[in-house]
C-alpha cells in the first residue's frame, strides 16, 4: 500500500480501522493537555479503563464478605486465576492446563530451572542470546552457580555478527548444534527487548529438543505481540510478565506454561506449595501432597487476587478482539511508523538506523539516532511523545496496536522533525 506522510491520509487509515473503538477502552497521560503518542506499551501497558471495576469489586467483596469471599464472592477468590486461563492459552497457543498464573516472571523461571534445568555429567551448560535481558542473564548465572558450574564456562551467549544488529537463525542452530552432547538447557527471549527481533522460536525449539537439551522462553516481549503455538512447537517451558503488551497494571503476575507431556511425569521435580495440591483435598490440610493434573500444580501460594483483577479486565479485551486481529492492525501501523521514519530522515537529512530486522519483527522498532543525543530524546518527552532511550542512542518505539493510531504515527514524525531542526538551528 501506498503511504503518505500528511494528517488527512492518518486519519482515513484510522476510519479504517478495525480497532479504532479500542482507543477509548484505554486511559492516555496527558501533556499539555493532550493524550500522549505512547510508544512504551513494550515496557508498561496503558490502563484498561474496565480494569478500575474489577478491582473495585474484589475491594467491595473483602469488605462486605471478607474470608467468605473466597468461597463466596461473584467471582471467588480461591479459583480466581483459573478466570484467565481461556483468553491466555490462545495467546501463547497452548492447551489451558498447560498454562497457569503466579508470582512474577524472574521468580517463575527460577522455579521452572527447578524443573528443567537437571545438569548430569557432561551435560551441564546452557545456551542463550549474548546480552539477553539483565534479570536473564542475573538468573542464569546465579542458577548455574547455585548448581556448582562457573557461569564463564557454562553459559554459552550466541552472539551477533561484528557490525551487524541482530542474530543469525543459522548461527543460533549451528551454535545448538556445536555443542549438542554438553547442553542441558537452551532459555532465550523469544522476542528481544533491545532490538525487537523476534527470534525463531520453532525451528530453535526443534534443534535444541534434537540436540537432547530442554528449550524455555522468556516470552516478556513476545505474549500479545506476536503469534505463538507453544504446544505445536513442543516447547518444554516458557514463562512471559503480563504488564507489557497485556496491559495489566505494574508489577503484575506472571504466566506460565509447561508442556502437557511434563505434567504428570515423575522424573521432573518441582518446588511445591499448597496453591498446587487439588482443590478437592486443599483444605483436609494432608501432609502429603496431591497434585493437580495441570501446570497448576507448580503454584505455590493461594493467589494476589486484587492484582489479578486488573489483569483478568484485560484479558476481557483480548478476548474481544483476539490476536489475529491485533497482529493485522500490529503489521500495518509498524510499517506507517517505518514510512513516516524515512520521510523525515529523508527531510532533515538525518541518519537514522531501524536496527530491528523487517522480517522478524513484532510491535517494536528499534533505531539508531546517528547523530543525534539525549537532548532530542527529553525534547520528545517534553513534547508529549513518550518514549525510551537506551545507550548509546537508541529509542525503541512499540505502537501498542490496541490504543495507537495512525494519527499518534503522523503526529509524532512532525514533532520528531520539529525537534531535530530545532537543536541543529539552535
Ligand atoms: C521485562 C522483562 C523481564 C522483567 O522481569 P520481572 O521479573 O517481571 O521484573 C524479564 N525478562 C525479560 C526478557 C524482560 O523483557
Amino acid at each position: 500500500m501506498e503511504f503518505k506522510n500528511t494528517e488527512e491520509f492518518a486519519r482515513s487509515l484510522d476510519e479504517q480501522d478495525p480497532l479504532k473503538g479500542y482507543r477509548d477502552a484505554f486511559h492516555f497521560p496527558r501533556v499539555n493537555g493532550r493524550p500522549v503518542v505512547y510508544f512504551t506499551g513494550n515496557s508498561l501497558g496503558l490502563q484498561p479503563k474496565r480494569a478500575q471495576a474489577f478491582v473495585d469489586e474484589i475491594m467491595r467483596d473483602w469488605k462486605e464478605l471478607a474470608v467468605e469471599g473466597h468461597f463466596y464472592a461473584g467471582k471467588p477468590w480461591w479459583d480466581y486465576h483459573e478466570r484467565l486461563i481461556p483468553a491466555l492459552s490462545k495467546i501463547v497457543g497452548a492447551r489451558e492446563r498447560e498454562v497457569t498464573v503466579m508470582n512474577t516472571l524472574t521468580v517463575n523461571l527460577h522455579l521452572l530451572m527447578v524443573s528443567f534445568y537437571r545438569p548430569r555429567g557432561r551435560r551441564f551448560k546452557i545456551l542463550c542470546e549474548e546480552k539477553a535481558f539483565p534479570s536473564d542473564q542475573y538468573m542464569l548465572q546465579s542458577q548455574l552457580r547455585f548448581h556448582g558450574y562457573a557461569p564463564a564456562e557454562s553459559l554459552i551467549e550466541v552472539e551477533k555478527r561484528p557490525g551487524e544488529h541482530h542474530w543469525r537463525t543459522s548461527d543460533i542452530l549451528e551454535a545448538i548444534d556445536r555443542h549438542s552432547d554438553e547442553l542441558a538447557l537452551v532459555l532465550m527471549g523469544g522476542v528481544n527487548y533491545y532490538n525487537g527481533q523476534v527470534l525463531e522460536m520453532e525451528a530453535i525449539t526443534r534443534a535444541g529438543r534434537a540436540a537432547g537439551a530442554m528449550v524455555g522462553w522468556d516470552l516478556a516481549h513476545a505474549a500479545g505481540n506476536v503469534a505463538l503455538n507453544l504446544h505445536d512447537w513442543d516447547v518444554d517451558f516458557a514463562s512471559w510478565c503480563s504488564y507489557k503488551y497485556m496491559n495489566s497494571g505494574p508489577g503484575n503476575a506472571s504466566g506460565v506454561f509447561i508442556h502437557e507431556k511434563h505434567l504428570s511425569d515423575p522424573n521432573i521435580p518441582r518446588f511445591e506449595g499448597w496453591w498446587g495440591t487439588k482443590k478437592e483435598t486443599r483444605f483436609q490440610m494432608q501432609p502429603s501432597f496431591d497434585p493437580i493434573e495441570t501446570a497448576d500444580a507448580w503454584q505455590l501460594s493461594n493467589a494476589p487476587v486484587l492484582a489479578l483483577a486488573p489483569y483478568l479486565a484485560s484479558l476481557e479485551l483480548f478476548e474481544e478482539v483476539g490476536m489475529e486481529a491485533l497482529i493485522e492492525k500490529r503489521d500495518r501501523i509498524v510499517a506507517y511508523l517505518e514510512f513516516i521514519l524515512r520521510e523525515v530522515d529523508r527531510e532533515v537529512e538525518s541518519t537514522f538506523e531501524i536496527i530491528t530486522p523487517s522480517a522478524a519483527r513484532g510491535c517494536q522498532l528499534s533505531v539508531f539516532l546517528h547523530g543525534e543525543g539525549k537532548p532530542l530524546f527529553d525534547y520528545l518527552m517534553k513534547n508529549g511523545v513518550i518514549t525510551d532511550w537506551r545507550e548509546p542512542n537508541v529509542i525503541r518505539l512499540a505502537p501498542a496496536p490496541f490504543y495507537c493510531s495512525y494519527s499518534d504515527m503522523f503526529r509524532f514524525g512532525q514533532i520528531l522533525k520539529q525537534g531535530i531542526l530545532e537543536k541543529t538551528s539552535g
